[in-house]
Protein backbone atom coordinates (compact mmCIF):
# COMPACT_ATOMS: atom_id res chain seq x y z
CA UNK A 1 0.00 0.00 0.00
CA UNK A 2 2.92 2.18 0.80
CA UNK A 3 3.52 3.96 -3.05
CA UNK A 4 -0.54 4.69 -2.97
CA UNK A 5 -0.10 6.74 0.21
CA UNK A 6 0.91 8.99 -1.89
CA UNK A 7 -2.44 9.39 -3.57
CA UNK A 8 -4.15 9.44 -0.66
CA UNK A 9 -3.19 12.59 -0.38
CA UNK A 10 -5.25 14.88 -2.98
CA UNK A 11 -8.30 13.09 -2.31
CA UNK A 12 -11.57 14.03 -3.69
CA UNK A 13 -14.12 11.34 -3.65
CA UNK A 14 -15.69 9.50 -0.20
CA UNK A 15 -16.54 6.09 0.09
CA UNK A 16 -19.39 5.72 3.13
CA UNK A 17 -19.17 1.66 4.17
CA UNK A 18 -21.96 0.03 6.35
CA UNK A 19 -20.83 -3.30 8.01
CA UNK A 20 -23.24 -5.54 9.65
CA UNK A 21 -22.29 -5.11 13.08
CA UNK A 22 -20.96 -8.35 13.91
CA UNK A 23 -16.93 -9.67 13.90
CA UNK A 24 -16.86 -11.48 11.56
CA UNK A 25 -18.37 -8.88 9.07
CA UNK A 26 -16.81 -6.00 11.08
CA UNK A 27 -13.46 -7.08 10.35
CA UNK A 28 -13.16 -7.57 6.41
CA UNK A 29 -15.57 -3.85 6.37
CA UNK A 30 -12.83 -2.39 7.87
CA UNK A 31 -10.06 -3.63 6.18
CA UNK A 32 -11.74 -2.89 3.02
CA UNK A 33 -12.44 0.21 4.36
CA UNK A 34 -7.98 0.54 5.14
CA UNK A 35 -7.50 -0.39 0.97
CA UNK A 36 -9.69 2.02 -0.37
CA UNK A 37 -8.42 4.73 1.95
CA UNK A 38 -4.53 3.81 0.79
CA UNK A 39 -5.87 3.90 -2.49
CA UNK A 40 -7.13 7.73 -2.81
CA UNK A 41 -10.57 8.08 -1.23
CA UNK A 42 -12.05 9.27 1.87
CA UNK A 43 -13.92 7.14 4.38
CA UNK A 44 -16.63 7.38 6.53
CA UNK A 45 -17.58 4.40 8.50
CA UNK A 46 -21.62 4.43 9.24
CA UNK A 47 -22.43 1.96 12.31
CA UNK A 48 -25.20 1.02 14.43
CA UNK A 49 -24.45 1.49 18.46
CA UNK A 50 -25.16 -2.39 18.73
CA UNK A 51 -22.17 -4.04 18.92
CA UNK A 52 -20.11 -0.41 18.65
CA UNK A 53 -17.00 0.04 16.68
CA UNK A 54 -13.21 0.67 18.92
CA UNK A 55 -12.87 4.09 16.73
CA UNK A 56 -9.25 4.31 17.67
CA UNK A 57 -7.65 2.30 15.52
CA UNK A 58 -9.18 4.48 12.87
CA UNK A 59 -8.31 8.29 13.50
CA UNK A 60 -8.51 8.82 9.57
CA UNK A 61 -12.15 7.22 8.94
CA UNK A 62 -15.19 9.74 10.01
CA UNK A 63 -17.62 7.59 12.32
CA UNK A 64 -21.43 8.32 12.10
CA UNK A 65 -23.21 5.74 14.45
CA UNK A 66 -27.05 5.46 12.96
CA UNK A 67 -30.42 3.32 13.29
CA UNK A 68 -30.19 2.64 17.01
CA UNK A 69 -29.88 5.58 18.60
CA UNK A 70 -33.60 5.64 19.69
CA UNK A 71 -33.13 4.22 23.18
CA UNK A 72 -36.98 4.60 23.59
CA UNK A 73 -37.69 2.09 20.35
CA UNK A 74 -38.20 -1.19 22.05
CA UNK A 75 -38.02 -3.06 18.87
CA UNK A 76 -34.13 -1.58 18.46
CA UNK A 77 -33.76 -2.38 21.78
CA UNK A 78 -34.11 -6.42 20.95
CA UNK A 79 -30.99 -5.94 19.42
CA UNK A 80 -29.04 -6.73 22.47
CA UNK A 81 -29.71 -9.97 22.83
CA UNK A 82 -26.90 -12.43 22.42
CA UNK A 83 -28.52 -15.38 21.20
CA UNK A 84 -27.95 -16.02 17.37
CA UNK A 85 -31.34 -16.49 16.94
CA UNK A 86 -32.35 -13.32 18.06
CA UNK A 87 -29.17 -11.61 16.32
CA UNK A 88 -30.37 -12.97 12.63
CA UNK A 89 -34.13 -11.36 13.77
CA UNK A 90 -32.42 -8.32 14.96
CA UNK A 91 -30.93 -8.11 11.39
CA UNK A 92 -33.98 -8.56 9.67
CA UNK A 93 -35.60 -6.18 12.00
CA UNK A 94 -33.21 -3.46 11.06
CA UNK A 95 -33.98 -4.06 7.10
CA UNK A 96 -37.43 -3.81 7.53
CA UNK A 97 -37.43 -0.32 9.65
CA UNK A 98 -34.31 1.40 8.85
CA UNK A 99 -35.24 2.49 5.09
CA UNK A 100 -35.96 6.01 5.95
CA UNK A 101 -34.04 7.36 9.03
CA UNK A 102 -30.97 5.41 6.71
CA UNK A 103 -32.35 7.97 4.08
CA UNK A 104 -32.82 11.21 5.98
CA UNK A 105 -28.42 10.56 7.21
CA UNK A 106 -27.55 10.21 3.66
CA UNK A 107 -29.48 12.75 2.58
CA UNK A 108 -27.31 14.94 4.96
CA UNK A 109 -24.29 13.24 4.25
CA UNK A 110 -24.57 13.95 0.28
CA UNK A 111 -25.21 17.51 1.17
CA UNK A 112 -22.18 17.93 3.44
CA UNK A 113 -19.98 16.02 1.32
CA UNK A 114 -20.81 18.77 -1.97
CA UNK A 115 -20.48 21.66 0.38
CA UNK A 116 -17.01 19.99 1.24
CA UNK A 117 -16.37 19.13 -2.28
CA UNK A 118 -15.19 15.72 -1.41
CA UNK A 119 -18.37 14.18 -3.59
CA UNK A 120 -19.55 10.65 -2.32
CA UNK A 121 -19.22 8.68 -4.78
CA UNK A 122 -20.69 4.78 -3.35
CA UNK A 123 -22.25 3.56 -0.77
CA UNK A 124 -20.99 -0.12 -0.11
CA UNK A 125 -22.85 -2.10 2.46
CA UNK A 126 -22.82 -6.07 3.72
CA UNK A 127 -25.03 -7.53 1.34
CA UNK A 128 -27.22 -8.55 4.44
CA UNK A 129 -28.26 -5.17 4.36
CA UNK A 130 -30.61 -5.47 1.93
CA UNK A 131 -32.53 -2.61 2.61
CA UNK A 132 -29.66 -0.20 1.82
CA UNK A 133 -30.57 -0.86 -2.37
CA UNK A 134 -33.80 0.88 -2.55
CA UNK A 135 -32.53 3.83 0.20
CA UNK A 136 -29.06 4.50 -2.34
CA UNK A 137 -31.32 4.20 -5.60
CA UNK A 138 -33.70 6.92 -3.81
CA UNK A 139 -30.68 8.58 -3.57
CA UNK A 140 -29.27 8.09 -7.22
CA UNK A 141 -26.09 7.29 -5.02
CA UNK A 142 -24.22 3.70 -6.52
CA UNK A 143 -24.03 0.52 -3.80
CA UNK A 144 -22.16 -2.03 -4.19
CA UNK A 145 -22.31 -4.71 -1.96
CA UNK A 146 -19.15 -6.49 0.25
CA UNK A 147 -19.85 -10.13 0.56
CA UNK A 148 -18.01 -11.74 3.92
CA UNK A 149 -18.35 -15.16 2.89
CA UNK A 150 -17.31 -17.19 0.31
CA UNK A 151 -18.51 -17.47 -3.38
CA UNK A 152 -19.19 -21.41 -2.96
CA UNK A 153 -21.56 -20.31 -0.49
CA UNK A 154 -23.63 -17.43 -2.26
CA UNK A 155 -23.71 -19.65 -5.13
CA UNK A 156 -25.43 -22.79 -2.99
CA UNK A 157 -27.53 -19.99 -1.54
CA UNK A 158 -28.92 -18.58 -5.10
CA UNK A 159 -29.83 -22.59 -5.64
CA UNK A 160 -32.29 -23.09 -2.92
CA UNK A 161 -35.22 -22.80 -5.40
CA UNK A 162 -33.98 -25.45 -7.22
CA UNK A 163 -32.60 -27.49 -4.57
CA UNK A 164 -36.36 -26.95 -2.89
CA UNK A 165 -37.94 -28.20 -6.70
CA UNK A 166 -35.85 -31.42 -6.14
CA UNK A 167 -37.49 -31.93 -2.76
CA UNK A 168 -33.94 -31.70 -0.49
CA UNK A 169 -36.25 -29.43 1.91
CA UNK A 170 -38.97 -31.70 2.28
CA UNK A 171 -35.74 -34.08 3.74
CA UNK A 172 -34.62 -31.13 5.68
CA UNK A 173 -37.98 -30.52 7.30
CA UNK A 174 -38.29 -34.22 8.42
CA UNK A 175 -34.58 -34.14 10.18
CA UNK A 176 -35.27 -30.56 11.61
CA UNK A 177 -38.17 -30.97 13.57
CA UNK A 178 -38.53 -28.24 15.87
CA UNK A 179 -37.37 -30.92 18.87
CA UNK A 180 -34.41 -31.03 17.07
CA UNK A 181 -33.74 -27.47 16.21
CA UNK A 182 -33.93 -26.72 19.91
CA UNK A 183 -31.01 -29.27 20.54
CA UNK A 184 -28.99 -26.49 19.15
CA UNK A 185 -28.02 -25.05 15.70
CA UNK A 186 -24.85 -26.79 15.63
CA UNK A 187 -25.99 -30.43 15.69
CA UNK A 188 -24.80 -32.36 13.10
CA UNK A 189 -27.25 -35.14 11.83
CA UNK A 190 -26.84 -38.05 11.08
CA UNK A 191 -28.15 -41.49 10.67
CA UNK A 192 -25.33 -43.22 12.82
CA UNK A 193 -25.25 -40.56 15.37
CA UNK A 194 -28.65 -41.24 18.23
CA UNK A 195 -28.45 -38.17 20.18
CA UNK A 196 -27.69 -35.71 16.77
CA UNK A 197 -30.34 -36.95 14.75
CA UNK A 198 -33.89 -38.01 15.58
CA UNK A 199 -36.06 -38.83 12.77
CA UNK A 200 -39.39 -38.33 13.33
CA UNK A 201 -42.24 -40.82 14.31
CA UNK A 202 -43.58 -42.32 10.77
CA UNK A 203 -41.15 -40.04 8.33
CA UNK A 204 -39.20 -41.89 5.80
CA UNK A 205 -36.44 -40.00 4.62
CA UNK A 206 -36.32 -40.12 0.00
CA UNK A 207 -32.38 -39.69 0.25
CA UNK A 208 -29.17 -40.96 1.32
CA UNK A 209 -27.95 -37.92 3.86
CA UNK A 210 -24.44 -39.07 3.01
CA UNK A 211 -24.69 -39.23 -0.92
CA UNK A 212 -23.88 -36.26 -2.89
CA UNK A 213 -26.41 -33.77 -4.47
CA UNK A 214 -26.10 -34.12 -8.32
CA UNK A 215 -27.18 -30.08 -8.63
CA UNK A 216 -24.00 -29.25 -6.41
CA UNK A 217 -21.40 -32.42 -6.51
CA UNK A 218 -19.61 -30.31 -3.77
CA UNK A 219 -22.19 -31.36 -1.52
CA UNK A 220 -23.28 -33.77 0.62
CA UNK A 221 -27.51 -34.10 1.08
CA UNK A 222 -26.76 -33.72 4.90
CA UNK A 223 -25.00 -30.38 4.01
CA UNK A 224 -28.76 -29.04 3.01
CA UNK A 225 -29.70 -30.13 6.25
CA UNK A 226 -27.44 -28.26 7.92
CA UNK A 227 -28.01 -25.54 6.45
CA UNK A 228 -31.36 -25.25 9.08
CA UNK A 229 -33.56 -24.12 6.01
CA UNK A 230 -37.21 -25.28 6.11
CA UNK A 231 -37.53 -24.30 1.93
CA UNK A 232 -38.19 -21.07 0.69
CA UNK A 233 -40.93 -19.68 2.57
CA UNK A 234 -38.17 -20.23 6.27
CA UNK A 235 -37.57 -16.79 7.50
CA UNK A 236 -33.27 -17.46 6.77
CA UNK A 237 -34.25 -18.62 3.04
CA UNK A 238 -36.75 -14.87 2.82
CA UNK A 239 -34.12 -12.97 4.41
CA UNK A 240 -31.05 -14.61 2.17
CA UNK A 241 -33.63 -14.38 -0.67
CA UNK A 242 -34.01 -10.03 -0.68
CA UNK A 243 -30.10 -10.46 -0.26
CA UNK A 244 -29.13 -11.71 -3.34
CA UNK A 245 -31.97 -10.04 -4.79
CA UNK A 246 -30.41 -6.78 -4.10
CA UNK A 247 -27.21 -8.04 -4.57
CA UNK A 248 -27.85 -8.21 -8.21
CA UNK A 249 -29.57 -4.94 -8.09
CA UNK A 250 -26.35 -3.16 -6.99
CA UNK A 251 -23.19 -1.77 -8.68
CA UNK A 252 -20.79 -4.74 -7.85
CA UNK A 253 -19.80 -7.41 -6.01
CA UNK A 254 -16.70 -7.07 -3.43
CA UNK A 255 -15.24 -10.54 -2.42
CA UNK A 256 -13.00 -11.05 0.19
CA UNK A 257 -11.67 -14.27 -1.79
CA UNK A 258 -9.16 -14.71 -4.07
CA UNK A 259 -10.28 -15.94 -8.14
CA UNK A 260 -7.39 -19.12 -7.44
CA UNK A 261 -9.58 -20.36 -4.22
CA UNK A 262 -12.56 -20.52 -6.24
CA UNK A 263 -12.01 -20.51 -9.90
CA UNK A 264 -15.42 -22.70 -10.75
CA UNK A 265 -17.19 -20.74 -8.17
CA UNK A 266 -16.55 -17.42 -10.22
CA UNK A 267 -17.30 -18.65 -13.18
CA UNK A 268 -20.79 -19.27 -11.79
CA UNK A 269 -21.06 -16.28 -9.82
CA UNK A 270 -20.26 -13.92 -13.42
CA UNK A 271 -22.65 -16.14 -15.37
CA UNK A 272 -25.41 -16.01 -12.45
CA UNK A 273 -25.10 -12.05 -11.12
CA UNK A 274 -25.23 -9.74 -13.93
CA UNK A 275 -22.68 -7.27 -12.13
CA UNK A 276 -19.14 -7.14 -11.87
CA UNK A 277 -17.47 -9.08 -9.48
CA UNK A 278 -14.28 -8.15 -7.85
CA UNK A 279 -12.16 -10.58 -6.02
CA UNK A 280 -9.36 -8.65 -4.08
CA UNK A 281 -8.74 -10.98 -0.60
CA UNK A 282 -7.76 -11.76 1.85
CA UNK A 283 -8.17 -8.35 2.99
CA UNK A 284 -6.15 -9.16 6.26
CA UNK A 285 -2.84 -9.51 3.66
CA UNK A 286 -3.38 -5.49 3.90
CA UNK A 287 -4.35 -4.86 7.34
CA UNK A 288 -4.66 -7.16 10.15
CA UNK A 289 -8.32 -8.34 11.70
CA UNK A 290 -6.79 -7.08 15.34
CA UNK A 291 -7.04 -3.53 14.15
CA UNK A 292 -11.30 -4.27 14.64
CA UNK A 293 -11.35 -6.49 17.21
CA UNK A 294 -14.34 -6.20 19.60
CA UNK A 295 -12.70 -7.49 22.37
CA UNK A 296 -9.21 -7.28 23.92
CA UNK A 297 -6.84 -9.83 21.98
CA UNK A 298 -4.63 -12.04 24.97
CA UNK A 299 -1.16 -11.78 25.04
CA UNK A 300 -0.09 -13.46 28.14
CA UNK A 301 0.51 -16.96 26.33
CA UNK A 302 3.37 -15.65 23.92
CA UNK A 303 5.86 -16.61 25.69
CA UNK A 304 4.48 -20.35 26.09
CA UNK A 305 3.93 -20.38 22.90
CA UNK A 306 7.61 -19.18 21.77
CA UNK A 307 8.68 -22.33 23.48
CA UNK A 308 6.68 -25.02 22.36
CA UNK A 309 8.16 -27.51 19.58
CA UNK A 310 7.53 -26.50 15.68
CA UNK A 311 4.44 -27.10 14.66
CA UNK A 312 2.88 -29.01 17.68
CA UNK A 313 0.08 -27.13 19.23
CA UNK A 314 -3.49 -27.33 18.17
CA UNK A 315 -5.38 -24.05 17.52
CA UNK A 316 -8.92 -23.96 18.52
CA UNK A 317 -11.39 -21.51 18.02
CA UNK A 318 -15.04 -21.27 16.95
CA UNK A 319 -15.02 -17.67 16.27
CA UNK A 320 -17.19 -14.73 18.10
CA UNK A 321 -20.79 -16.00 18.01
CA UNK A 322 -20.81 -19.59 18.08
CA UNK A 323 -21.73 -21.33 21.70
CA UNK A 324 -21.31 -25.26 22.48
CA UNK A 325 -23.87 -27.76 24.21
CA UNK A 326 -22.37 -28.71 27.45
CA UNK A 327 -22.17 -32.30 27.00
CA UNK A 328 -20.09 -31.05 23.65
CA UNK A 329 -17.70 -29.16 24.96
CA UNK A 330 -17.13 -32.01 27.43
CA UNK A 331 -16.39 -34.32 24.19
CA UNK A 332 -13.90 -31.70 23.60
CA UNK A 333 -12.29 -31.72 27.19
CA UNK A 334 -12.10 -35.29 26.61
CA UNK A 335 -11.09 -35.72 23.22
CA UNK A 336 -8.15 -33.03 23.81
CA UNK A 337 -6.85 -34.95 26.48
CA UNK A 338 -6.86 -38.34 24.56
CA UNK A 339 -5.29 -36.76 21.69
CA UNK A 340 -2.21 -36.26 24.39
CA UNK A 341 -1.15 -32.77 22.18
CA UNK A 342 -0.04 -29.39 22.99
CA UNK A 343 -3.30 -26.66 22.67
CA UNK A 344 -4.10 -23.28 22.59
CA UNK A 345 -7.75 -23.11 23.26
CA UNK A 346 -9.78 -19.82 22.76
CA UNK A 347 -12.92 -19.71 25.33
CA UNK A 348 -14.75 -16.62 24.71
CA UNK A 349 -17.13 -15.55 27.78
CA UNK A 350 -20.28 -17.86 27.69
CA UNK A 351 -18.96 -19.87 24.84
CA UNK A 352 -20.84 -22.87 26.80
CA UNK A 353 -24.42 -22.54 26.99
CA UNK A 354 -25.78 -21.78 30.72
CA UNK A 355 -21.93 -21.18 31.56
CA UNK A 356 -19.48 -18.02 32.51
CA UNK A 357 -16.76 -19.10 30.88
CA UNK A 358 -13.92 -21.93 32.11
CA UNK A 359 -16.30 -23.15 35.31
CA UNK A 360 -17.51 -26.48 33.89
CA UNK A 361 -13.83 -27.22 33.63
CA UNK A 362 -13.23 -30.57 35.80
CA UNK A 363 -9.54 -30.33 37.94
CA UNK A 364 -8.22 -33.08 36.08
CA UNK A 365 -8.38 -30.95 32.65
CA UNK A 366 -7.44 -28.02 34.33
CA UNK A 367 -4.12 -29.69 35.47
CA UNK A 368 -3.92 -31.10 32.05
CA UNK A 369 -4.17 -27.23 31.01
CA UNK A 370 -0.74 -26.43 33.19
CA UNK A 371 0.95 -29.10 31.59
CA UNK A 372 0.55 -29.05 28.08
CA UNK A 373 -2.42 -26.33 27.57
CA UNK A 374 -3.48 -22.95 27.44
CA UNK A 375 -6.69 -21.24 27.65
CA UNK A 376 -7.50 -17.75 26.58
CA UNK A 377 -10.66 -15.19 26.52
CA UNK A 378 -9.71 -13.86 22.95
CA UNK A 379 -6.64 -14.44 20.84
CA UNK A 380 -4.66 -12.56 17.99
CA UNK A 381 -5.62 -15.34 15.97
CA UNK A 382 -3.78 -14.25 12.85
CA UNK A 383 -0.57 -14.04 15.07
CA UNK A 384 -1.39 -17.38 16.29
CA UNK A 385 -1.76 -19.07 13.06
CA UNK A 386 1.75 -17.52 11.51
CA UNK A 387 3.53 -19.09 14.50
CA UNK A 388 6.11 -21.55 13.38
CA UNK A 389 4.41 -23.70 16.72
CA UNK A 390 1.29 -24.06 15.30
CA UNK A 391 0.58 -27.49 13.50
CA UNK A 392 -3.56 -27.11 12.89
CA UNK A 393 -6.63 -25.04 13.71
CA UNK A 394 -9.50 -26.38 14.86
CA UNK A 395 -12.45 -23.93 13.51
CA UNK A 396 -16.18 -23.59 13.35
CA UNK A 397 -14.74 -22.23 9.73
CA UNK A 398 -16.59 -19.00 9.26
CA UNK A 399 -15.07 -17.14 6.63
CA UNK A 400 -12.51 -15.06 8.17
CA UNK A 401 -11.16 -17.74 10.02
CA UNK A 402 -10.95 -20.37 6.96
CA UNK A 403 -9.01 -17.42 4.68
CA UNK A 404 -6.64 -16.46 8.08
CA UNK A 405 -5.82 -20.33 8.37
CA UNK A 406 -5.24 -20.71 4.36
CA UNK A 407 -3.04 -17.96 4.58
CA UNK A 408 -1.00 -19.42 7.03
CA UNK A 409 -0.70 -22.14 5.32
CA UNK A 410 -2.01 -24.24 8.84
CA UNK A 411 -4.58 -27.54 8.07
CA UNK A 412 -7.58 -27.47 9.66
CA UNK A 413 -10.23 -29.36 11.53
CA UNK A 414 -13.46 -28.10 10.98
CA UNK A 415 -16.75 -28.02 13.46
CA UNK A 416 -18.97 -25.70 11.50
CA UNK A 417 -21.92 -24.60 13.50
CA UNK A 418 -24.58 -22.75 11.40
CA UNK A 419 -24.94 -20.92 8.25
CA UNK A 420 -22.44 -20.60 5.88
CA UNK A 421 -20.07 -22.57 8.29
CA UNK A 422 -21.24 -26.12 6.90
CA UNK A 423 -20.36 -24.83 3.11
CA UNK A 424 -17.05 -23.32 3.71
CA UNK A 425 -16.12 -26.78 6.08
CA UNK A 426 -17.23 -28.69 2.98
CA UNK A 427 -15.13 -27.27 0.55
CA UNK A 428 -12.06 -27.19 3.15
CA UNK A 429 -12.23 -30.52 3.46
CA UNK A 430 -13.35 -32.12 -0.19
CA UNK A 431 -12.23 -29.31 -2.57
CA UNK A 432 -9.55 -27.72 -0.67
CA UNK A 433 -8.75 -30.91 1.05
CA UNK A 434 -6.77 -29.16 3.77
CA UNK A 435 -9.05 -30.41 6.74
CA UNK A 436 -10.43 -32.90 8.56
CA UNK A 437 -14.35 -31.90 8.42
CA UNK A 438 -15.73 -33.75 11.95
CA UNK A 439 -18.66 -34.30 10.16
CA UNK A 440 -20.41 -37.07 12.34
CA UNK A 441 -20.64 -34.62 15.95
CA UNK A 442 -18.28 -33.92 18.41
CA UNK A 443 -17.76 -37.58 19.74
CA UNK A 444 -14.44 -38.11 21.59
CA UNK A 445 -12.89 -40.23 19.51
CA UNK A 446 -13.52 -38.73 16.52
CA UNK A 447 -12.22 -35.43 17.90
CA UNK A 448 -8.81 -36.66 18.57
CA UNK A 449 -8.59 -39.32 15.51
CA UNK A 450 -8.72 -35.94 13.74
CA UNK A 451 -6.58 -34.69 15.22
CA UNK A 452 -3.96 -37.64 15.02
CA UNK A 453 -4.78 -37.66 11.29
CA UNK A 454 -3.78 -33.47 10.50
CA UNK A 455 -1.29 -33.39 13.18
CA UNK A 456 0.34 -36.78 13.99
CA UNK A 457 -0.21 -39.51 11.39
CA UNK A 458 1.50 -39.75 8.11
CA UNK A 459 -1.29 -38.29 6.46
CA UNK A 460 -0.09 -34.54 8.04
CA UNK A 461 2.33 -34.12 5.54
CA UNK A 462 -0.37 -34.36 2.42
CA UNK A 463 -2.27 -32.01 4.28
CA UNK A 464 0.56 -29.62 5.14
CA UNK A 465 1.67 -29.70 1.80
CA UNK A 466 -1.44 -28.70 0.31
CA UNK A 467 -1.99 -26.00 2.80
CA UNK A 468 1.75 -25.05 1.95
CA UNK A 469 0.78 -24.52 -2.15
CA UNK A 470 -2.58 -22.85 -1.70
CA UNK A 471 -0.23 -20.28 1.14
CA UNK A 472 1.94 -19.67 -2.24
CA UNK A 473 -1.41 -18.83 -4.08
CA UNK A 474 -2.38 -16.36 -2.01
CA UNK A 475 0.84 -15.06 -1.82
CA UNK A 476 0.81 -14.43 -5.61
CA UNK A 477 -2.76 -13.06 -6.05
CA UNK A 478 -1.39 -10.18 -3.89
CA UNK A 479 1.17 -9.23 -5.24
CA UNK A 480 1.87 -6.57 -8.53
CA UNK A 481 0.35 -8.81 -11.26
CA UNK A 482 -1.69 -11.25 -9.19
CA UNK A 483 -5.07 -11.69 -9.58
CA UNK A 484 -6.35 -9.83 -6.64
CA UNK A 485 -3.99 -7.17 -7.08
CA UNK A 486 -5.00 -6.48 -10.55
CA UNK A 487 -9.03 -7.12 -9.43
CA UNK A 488 -8.30 -3.98 -6.40
CA UNK A 489 -6.99 -1.64 -9.25
CA UNK A 490 -9.91 -2.61 -11.58
CA UNK A 491 -12.50 -1.94 -8.38
CA UNK A 492 -10.38 1.40 -7.04
CA UNK A 493 -10.92 2.73 -11.29
CA UNK A 494 -14.43 1.29 -10.97
CA UNK A 495 -15.84 3.53 -8.00
CA UNK A 496 -13.86 6.34 -9.23
CA UNK A 497 -15.85 6.52 -12.35
CA UNK A 498 -19.45 5.59 -10.71
N1 LIG B 1 -10.72 -13.71 16.09
C1 LIG B 1 -9.72 -13.14 16.85
N2 LIG B 1 -9.40 -13.73 18.02
C2 LIG B 1 -9.99 -14.85 18.49
C3 LIG B 1 -11.00 -15.46 17.69
C4 LIG B 1 -11.33 -14.86 16.49
O1 LIG B 1 -9.15 -12.13 16.47
O2 LIG B 1 -9.63 -15.30 19.58
C5 LIG B 1 -11.07 -13.08 14.82
C6 LIG B 1 -10.63 -13.92 13.66
O3 LIG B 1 -9.28 -13.62 13.35
C7 LIG B 1 -11.62 -13.53 12.59
C8 LIG B 1 -12.88 -13.13 13.35
O4 LIG B 1 -12.47 -12.95 14.72
O5 LIG B 1 -11.13 -12.43 11.85
C9 LIG B 1 -13.94 -14.19 13.34
O6 LIG B 1 -14.59 -14.18 12.11
P1 LIG B 1 -15.13 -15.51 11.43
O7 LIG B 1 -15.73 -15.13 10.13
O8 LIG B 1 -14.07 -16.52 11.39
O9 LIG B 1 -16.20 -16.07 12.44
P2 LIG B 1 -17.47 -15.42 13.20
O10 LIG B 1 -16.92 -14.80 14.44
O11 LIG B 1 -18.09 -14.43 12.27
O12 LIG B 1 -18.33 -16.59 13.50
Amino acid sequence: MENQIVRSSCRRQRVVLFPLPFQGHINPMLQLANILYFNGFSITIIHTNFNSLYTSNYPHFTFRAVLDNDSKDNNLAKLSSKGIGDLLSGIMLLNQCSEESLRQELDQMLIDSKQQQEPIVCLITDALWYFTQSVADSLKLPRMVLRTSSLFCLNVYASIPVLEDQGYFNQANSVFDEENIDLGLKNIISPNNERDFKKPEGTELVFDLEERVPEIPVLKVKDISNMRIKGQTDPTAKLLAKMLKQTKASSGIIWNSFKELEEPEFQKICKDFPVPSFLIGPFHKYFPASLSSLLEPERSFMSWLDHQAPKSVLYISFGSAAQLEKQDFMEVVHGLAISKLPFLWVMRPAIVKGSEWIDLLPNWFLDLVGERGYIVKWAPQQEVLAHQATGAFWTHNGWNSTLESICEGVPMICSPFWGDQPLDARYVSDVLKVGVYLENGWGKEEIASAVRRVMVEEEREEFRERARCLKEKVNVSVMKGGSSYESLQSLVGYISLL
